[in-house]
């Protein structure tokens, strides 16, 4: 079997770099906000061309704790994509406000800009948008909208670590970014770990004690805090980790790139490719789109490639937020249910990806 990921051999790598990383984390001593995390949070800041990196417990709080530092919360609206992963979303009603989902763009799957300035009302605080599959948001007339608008914008850049806009890095093109090191992202730690980084310094400084208890200094309470920092251990493997992220961003690029060379078969609508900056991407996921999707994976699978749906049920479609069932998001829905994630990594194989491409080649569709 292909596999779709192969995380075991991802971190069996570099075996013995993260052994000896852990080994200074045990000598250290030192189990909650220590050096590690401090150095780490300083070279990732550094790597995204950010003034500050604030290290969290995962991705969703990261993006709870930057809508806490805007000050949004019940009866404030938040821009979001309607086609996400869902913890995008969760954030918004964590904080009380309410997301209003725009469609977006067949082409790039990110939110589509032309879309977002009539869902403004005199309630719209933030446009939080969502650099989907690894590929960074066509920023600039999102950022013109909210400058026009006096609107925050926040990036969740949880699938998207390294990629580049117009000379930039993702995570440095908004009030402040949101990263996960969920074990299956492009920069992932051996657990869970999350990040904020921000250019404010005041911002800086209150989720800085927000996410320690509302503490600044031991034993004093400036505001109601919650926990939610990242670990002395996980902070040591990622700082080993984040040395090779933009080596293993060139090697999903490399499998990008074959796939999009070699798959010809008429049935497929493969991800853009044509005029794309290729910093812009860095292919967390490879995502085609077929009409009989479910018909293309089970040939696939009898076939030895394993492929995975991102995702199959739209936020919108939930039953957690059942209020929305009814309404209708055709684009995102569509999406939904033509998808296909191929494999990709920065360990397979390109006999693999050639194996991949082959297959799909002799696909025939059924309708
Ligand atoms: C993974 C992911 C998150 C959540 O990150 P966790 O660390 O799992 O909490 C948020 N948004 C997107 C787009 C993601 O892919």
């Amino acid at each position: 079997m292909i596999p779709f990921l192969d995380l075991k051999q991802i971190n069996l790598r570099h075996e013995s770099e993260i052994k000896s990383s852990i080994d200074r984390f045990l000598q250290s001593g030192w189990y909650i906000l220590g050096k590690e995390v401090e150095q780490f949070e300083q070279e990732f800041a550094e790597y995204c061309g950010t003034r500050y990196c604030l290290g969290v417990a995962n991705g969703l709080d990261a993006l709870v704790l930057i809508l806490k530092g805007l000050g949004i919360s019940e009866g404030d609206e938040v821009i979001v994509p309607s086609n996400t992963y869902i913890a995008t979303i969760l954030s918004i009603t964590a904080s009380g406000a309410t997301p209003i989902l725009v469609e977006p763009d067949l082409l790039t799957y990110n939110i589509d800009p032309a879309l977002i300035e009539k869902y403004i009302t005199t309630k719209t605080k933030a446009i939080m948008v969502v650099h989907l599959y690894g590929l960074s948001c066509d920023m600039s007339p999102i950022q013109e909208i909210a400058q026009k608008y006096n609107l925050k914008v926040v990036e969740d850049c949880a699938q998207a670590h390294g990629a580049m806009y117009k000379g930039k890095r993702v995570g440095n093109l908004s009030d402040a970014a949101a990263f996960s090191f969920y074990p299956g992202k492009n920069l992932g730690a051996l657990g869970d770990g999350g990040a904020i980084t921000l250019n404010d310094e005041s911002m800086y400084l209150e989720l800085k004690a927000i996410r320690n208890y509302g503490s600044h200094k031991k034993y004093e309470n400036l505001y109601k805090g919650i926990n939610s920092r990242l670990d002395e251990l996980q902070a040591a493997v990622l700082r080993f980790k984040l040395k090779h992220l933009d080596e293993d961003n060139q090697l999903r690029r490399n499998i990008a790139e074959l796939y999009n060379e070699k798959i010809k078969n008429e049935s497929l609508v493969k991800p853009v490719f044509k005029g794309l900056d290729p910093e812009t991407h860095v292919w967390h996921l490879y995502v085609i789109r077929t009409r009989n999707r479910n018909h293309l994976q089970r040939y696939l699978n009898d076939n030895n490639i394993q492929t995975l749906i991102h995702y199959p049920i739209p936020p919108h479609k939930q039953e957690a937020y059942k209020e929305w069932n009814d309404r209708g998001y055709p684009i995102s829905e569509s999406i939904h249910a033509e998808i296909l994630s191929l494999p990709i990594s920065p360990v397979m194989s390109i006999e693999d990806a050639v194996k991949v491409t082959e297959v799909l080649n002799e696909y025939k569709e059924i309708i």
